[in-house]
């Protein structure tokens, strides 16, 4: 959709006062609050997708950070009607209005419901300048992706399969140089997906010296969280993406914390709607602290399971027969 277009068509029927085109979004005299007659701009509609911690934002979303008006276009426009008196929806209004419009199917993937209640003013607020001010998410290319598409022996030796590589798009970056070094660190890279498939960031770990590297200053989102099937009930968390796809080989719906688990990866565990986790940490101090952490944070919506992984081992470390030996005798 053209944003830009539809704020102006809106414009034209006296429904919003358009301000100015700031960042990505286009600033507004907010529809909802005084009549609509607010002297200052505060509300901003997105004029392309964001990605921003873990959330995406479609383009056309509204945010009044005046009044907390927070939704998506067609939404909007729909409240805007209603408050008119005018029987039509925001659906109609736009496919009636706006010549090229297409009829997005994610349109009602909006925000998740529990980041919604945290919007509160000053939020929004916080929100609106940090969009306005910095560039919208950029994922990594295809382009760049397919220069690591290749499969070299460690990759078997590590445990992971054909299929594995091929679904999680496991590659090999033979020419990285780490930040601030200058000799090359030949590494294995596994692109960090967002749940609808799109690359955030690459995890790189060393060949040698099973090293691990992140962009700086990225928010860890759940590795894996793209490729868990559907109707899966029951998910396995691990530490490293290598346990979690050693896992998905032996046949375990699995996603991997990159570490040891942050706040919003627990937020969206949550909101996966699992019956059951299980826990499946390194045997090392750190995993069972980890786990611990983890079994507390879940145990109040789902079954909490954990695995008792033998001291120095990690998932990665067993055969099939051993892990499926330690997942049946779960605790
Ligand atoms: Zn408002």
């Amino acid at each position: 959709m053209n944003v830009i277009d539809i704020i102006d068509k809106l414009a034209s029927f006296g429904y919003v006062r358009p301000n100015k085109v700031s960042g990505n979004y286009y600033q507004i005299h907010c529809p909802f609050h005084n009549n609509g007659n607010e002297r200052r701009p505060s509300c901003g509609v997105l004029l392309h997708d964001e990605y921003r911690n873990g959330v995406l934002y479609k383009e056309g979303w509204f945010h009044c950070f005046a009044c907390g008006h927070a939704a998506s276009m067609q939404d909007s426009i729909h409240k805007i009607l209603q408050e008119r008196g005018i029987n039509q929806t925001g659906l109609e209004w736009l496919k009636m209005n706006v010549p090229d419009f297409e009829e997005d199917a994610d349109s009602d993937i909006l925000i998740p419901k529990d980041i919604m209640n945290q919007v509160t003013n000053k939020y929004a607020l916080e929100y609106i300048q940090e969009r306005t001010s910095s560039p919208p998410q950029e994922y990594i290319s295809e382009n760049e992706l397919e220069k690591y598409r290749f499969v070299i022996p460690y990759m078997y030796e590590r445990k992971l399969t054909d299929e594995v590589i091929a679904a999680y798009d496991v590659g090999y970056d033979a020419e990285w140089v780490p930040p601030g070094r200058t000799k090359k660190v030949p590494c294995i890279t596994f692109p960090v997906r967002d749940k609808n498939g799109n690359t955030l960031f690459l995890c790189r770990r060393s060949v040698k010296g099973k090293m691990y590297n992140y962009p700086k200053d990225v928010t860890k989102p759940l590795y894996g969280i793209d490729m868990i099937p559907k109707g899966t009930s029951s998910l396995l968390i691990c530490e490293s993406c290598i346990n979690a796809l050693t896992a998905v080989s032996y046949g375990y719906p699995a996603v991997a914390l990159l570490g040891t688990g942050n706040t919003y990866q627990v937020k969206q565990l949550k909101e996966l709607g699992m019956q059951e986790f299980v826990i499946c940490c390194d045997g090392d101090e750190a995993g069972k602290a980890a786990t611990d952490k983890l079994m507390r944070a879940l145990k109040s919506i789902a079954i909490v399971w954990a695995i008792d992984m033998p001291n120095g081992k990690d998932l990665n470390d067993c055969t099939k027969e051993e892990f499926d030996a330690l997942y049946e005798n779960r605790g």
